[in-house]
């Protein structure tokens, strides 16, 4: 799979899309192309532009235990790029390890994507949950995410996971994907499917190196071990291409609209009692001094400072937010710029670069130029366009 494929495969559907990089087919039944509603690509309709470090871990997320006295501390967190798209598998796994003793009073520690779905499962197993955080769902480094399935996007380094990873990755995806089929069709679609174009000037089987360079550090790629589970996607040839692009194929994706789904995960863990505590911790020994004695540590990239661990990498990312248009149902990966059309703004997120692109850069601040960039490069594919 070349670089440009796995970029494109996190777009669309894993398992499709890779198929399809040998094996181009035409869509049976299709005699013309869709007309695609125009995404309206223009500096005027930009209402934000916001940035977040991923959590990343060579190793791949922490979920090991430990004491710290009488209090079993379960890990949570350095989940990459792939933090939604893991939630409920790695939620099950630390439960599994927090339950062990029997105590089924929790204190989980953080409210992101991690800490929210854990608090949330946790409640659904009959557990006492108290959540406390620093910052709240609407302040989250969670809530300023892409919201895309991508379960392997910088979730780890082949070398440093070993080669046990995969089979523990199988599983936060798998038990993730099923999970999220519950929120699938619900008001105000929190989570929905949508179709996802992948363009390109070159054959996706020459790979696009001028916008997906190799990198040489090894990110870790599982998307073959799933499959089975996700979408195909289809190339589109001929009058079935509604692109003034040679080289397209298109998938359904699973997409989070993160404002509706943190409403959902909020509302569902009040309303099965949970209890919430603003609250910063400074030092591992604060944890000891709750009444829980059982503590689930999702603080995402804080961990690097609460908990030294000083192999938490910041990957940076930035997407530029335009006005919603609710007709616009489609999202485009062309020329290193994704747009995805969420019920909350769309997304206008720069990815050339591939996976090193923001690597170990842990700047928050606004590159305006960057996002005016992704955004003219849409608008060209646009003035292309019937
Ligand atoms: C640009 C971008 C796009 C992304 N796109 C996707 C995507 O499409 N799909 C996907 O699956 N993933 C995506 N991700 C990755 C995903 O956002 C992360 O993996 C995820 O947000 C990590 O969640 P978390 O709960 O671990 O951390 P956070 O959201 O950072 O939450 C940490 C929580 O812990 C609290 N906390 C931290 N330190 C302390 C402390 N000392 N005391 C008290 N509380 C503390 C914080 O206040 C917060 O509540 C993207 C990330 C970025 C940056």
């Amino acid at each position: 799979m070349t670089i440009l494929d796995r970029r494109l495969a996190l777009l669309g559907g894993l398992a499709g899309l890779s198929a399809c990089a040998t094996q181009p087919r035409a869509i049976p039944g299709v005699a013309d192309a869709p007309r695609l509603p125009h995404v309206q690509a223009h500096m005027r309709r930009l209402f934000d532009i916001t940035v977040c470090t991923r959590p990343f871990r060579p190793a791949g997320p922490r979920l090991d235990t430990e004491m710290l006295g009488d209090t079993l501390v379960v890990h949570n967190y350095g989940h990459g790029g792939s933090g939604w798209s893991l939630s409920w598998g790695s939620a099950t796994i630390v439960l599994e390890k927090a339950l062990a003793r029997g105590d089924k009073n929790l204190a989980v520690i953080g409210c992101g994507a991690l800490g929210l779905t854990t608090a949330v499962l946790a409640l659904r197993q009959g557990c006492a949950v108290t959540l406390y955080a620093k910052d709240l769902m609407p302040n989250t480094r969670s809530v300023r995410a892409t919201g895309s399935w991508t379960p392997d996007s910088r979730i780890a380094l082949q070398g440093p996971a070993g080669p046990a990873f995969g089979d523990l990755w199988e599983r936060m995806a798998r038990i993730t994907w099923k999970s999220y089929r519950s929120y699938l069709g619900v008001a105000g679609n929190p989570v929905e499917f949508g179709d996802r174009y992948a363009l390109s000037d070159v054959p996706f089987s020459e790979g696009n190196a001028k916008y997906y360079p190799p990198n040489n550090l090894g990110f870790a790629h599982y998307g073959s071990r799933i499959a089975d589970l996700v979408p195909g996607g289809e190339t589109l040839s001929g009058a079935a291409n509604p692109f003034p692009v040679p080289h397209v194929r298109r998938s359904s994706n699973l997409q989070f609209n993160v404002a509706s789904y943190g409403h959902t995960l909020l509302r569902e863990f009040y309303a099965m009692g949970g209890k919430m505590e603003v609250r910063e911790f400074h030092d591992p020994s604060e944890f000891t001094q709750l009444k829980q004695k059982v503590v689930i540590n999702c603080t995402g990239y804080g961990a690097r400072d609460l908990w030294k661990d000083e192999s938490l990498v910041p990957v940076r990312g930035q997407i530029g937010w335009l006005v919603p248009q609710p007709e616009v149902t489609y999202g485009v990966n062309y020329r290193g710029v994704q747009m995805i059309p969420r019920s909350d703004g769309i997304v206008i997120q720069m990815l050339e670069g591939g996976d090193m692109r923001g690597y170990n850069d842990a700047s928050e601040t606004v590159d305006r130029a960057e996002t005016a960039e992704g955004i003219a490069r849409i608008a060209e594919l646009y003035s292309r366009m019937r």
